[in-house]
């Protein structure tokens, strides 16, 4: 039977009950769209999962998959030339060309963008709240730190589960509005619905993530998925 709520107003809140979705295979393939095959990422996904992982491994977890995703997501960073001193003499090295940004949807996205400063410390870091609406799917902004002047690179949108791609399209539309001229989403787990959603809508930006999985349940979980990211990160269960 379809539950609803007073508070939906009468509206289902399964909301995914019956929506079709893409199987895994249909989407496998989409241009643009990064799976990791690392097998150290395989490791820590399974550890991360596991419903027996506790918080603060999970968090710790998260900020090394955010290394991880960081490092194949900056594989095609441009690069410009920089003549140094080594102890030995001159050369010319290479320095990465403009600014890199992150941008973690809150509050689950705190600990890849972590993991993204592990990596690249002078990073900046732009926080972005989104929430979804529990009966709609539909993401909305509550905070909002993006500074008004922009001078980057990239800008990396990260947040660790691509389910409904609801909040994913929009924390990319925020972005562009800044006028980034280069833009990546980078997540941990995907349901093919969300990556094909957020692949349609945005067939301008690269997607990268570690995992993709089988399917959305009628809540818009993923499955097999691993639970709430952000409650299994700090612990509000
Ligand atoms: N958000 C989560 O934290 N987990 C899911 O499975 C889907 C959305």
């Amino acid at each position: 039977m379809t539950e609803t709520t007073a508070s939906s107003g009468g509206r289902p809140n399964l909301p995914m009950q019956g929506v079709p979705q893409p199987r895994r295979d249909e989407v496998l393939k989409l241009p643009r769209v990064h799976i990791s095959s690392h097998p150290v990422m395989a490791h820590k996904l399974t550890a991360l999962r596991d419903k027996n992982t506790q918080p603060p491994e999970f968090y710790r977890l998260v900020k090394e998959i955010g290394a991880l995703l960081a490092y194949e997501a900056t594989a095609s960073l441009a690069l410009e030339r920089s003549p140094i001193e080594t102890p030995m003499g001159p050369m010319v090295g290479e320095r990465l060309a403009g600014g890199i940004g992150v941008t973690p949807v809150l509050r689950a996205g705190l600990g890849l963008a972590e993991g993204f400063r592990e990596v690249i410390p002078d990073v900046q870091v732009w926080h972005l709240g989104l929430r979804r609406d529990e009966q709609t799917l539909q993401a909305m902004e509550y905070y909002n730190q993006l500074p008004h002047q922009v001078d980057l690179q990239v800008c990396y949108a990260v947040d660790p589960m691509l389910a409904t791609g609801g909040s994913a399209i929009d924390a990319i539309n925020v972005l562009k509005r800044r006028g980034i001229p280069r833009l990546c989403y980078v997540g941990i787990i995907a349901a093919p619905y969300g990556l094909l959603k957020l692949s349609q809508t945005h067939p301008d930006i690269d997607i990268y993530i570690g995992a993709l999985d089988e399917s959305l349940n009628d809540v818009g979980y993923i499955l097999p998925g691993l639970g709430d990211a952000g409650d299994r990160q700090f612990g509000t269960y």
